[in-house]
């Protein structure tokens, strides 16, 4: 699990001081290129969390070896312009693919979105959190960079919000945005998650792996339709 890095005392006080003025707490805040202590700070956490998490995203797990620092994005685990009062807070900050973080957005990830002080604990977060959570344990990353199932209602929404559907659509050469595949992925997975009727599992199950096979993934993507009703 992610640890938050240990700051200096320059930087403490430069979090302390952000945390003290509420004209901070607005997401603009975050890209002030002139502040350089903010700068200074993006920085040092950006690297502590390259290193901590051997360059790989937290929600794909895909391991991108880049010494240039925009190859990665920092990422708020709750987003910053929902709470711009936490955005430098090391618990809510880790790195993340531009892909992911991109699909995650400004996605609330947060059970009670009204909590005042940032949470400890693993159940007030509706997605994977990398510094409470074990990635395995909802997440079944079946090949690395092709495909990804959900294994808890946890996992189910990380793969919703990161869009972790996009590589295997991407490996059947399905355009998911413009043909609605995302979302009708996201059905059968939701279904296969969900269901506890063995038969109908088995046959989603098949018809996913159908399409593994470019071949007949019309068919099997029809076939999909019509068992899900969609
Ligand atoms: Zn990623």
């Amino acid at each position: 699990m992610l640890k938050a890095p240990e700051l200096s005392d320059e930087l403490k006080e430069f979090c302390s001081d952000f945390s003290t003025d509420v004209n901070n707490f607005r997401p603009s805040y975050w890209d002030a290129e002139e502040n350089g202590d903010l700068q200074k700070y993006k920085k040092f956490v950006k690297d502590h969390y390259k290193v901590n998490q051997n360059y790989t995203c937290v929600y794909c797990r895909q391991r991108i070896v880049v010494e240039n620092n925009s190859a990665w994005d920092l990422e708020h685990i709750v987003p910053k312009n929902l709470r711009p009062e936490w955005m430098l807070l090391g618990n809510n900050l880790c790195i993340a693919c531009k892909d992911c973080n991109n699909h995650k957005s400004d996605k609330n990830t947060l059970v009670n979105k009204r909590l005042k002080k940032y949470p400890s604990n693993k159940d007030a977060f509706l997605i994977f959190h990398p510094h409470f959570d074990d990635y395995d344990t909802h997440i079944n990353v079946v090949s690395e960079g092709e495909f990804y199932f959900p294994r808890t209602n946890k996992g189910l929404k990380t793969y919703d919000y990161c869009g972790l559907s996009r590589f295997f659509l991407k490996l059947a050469d399905i355009n998911s945005s413009a043909d609605g595949y995302d979302f009708l992925m996201l059905k059968v997975v939701t279904e296969i998650t969900e269901t506890e009727d063995l038969n109908t599992r088995a046959s989603l199950l098949s018809l996913l792996s159908g399409l593994f096979n470019k071949a007949t993934k019309v068919n099997s993507m029809k076939q999909m339709e019509n068992l899900i009703g969609s």
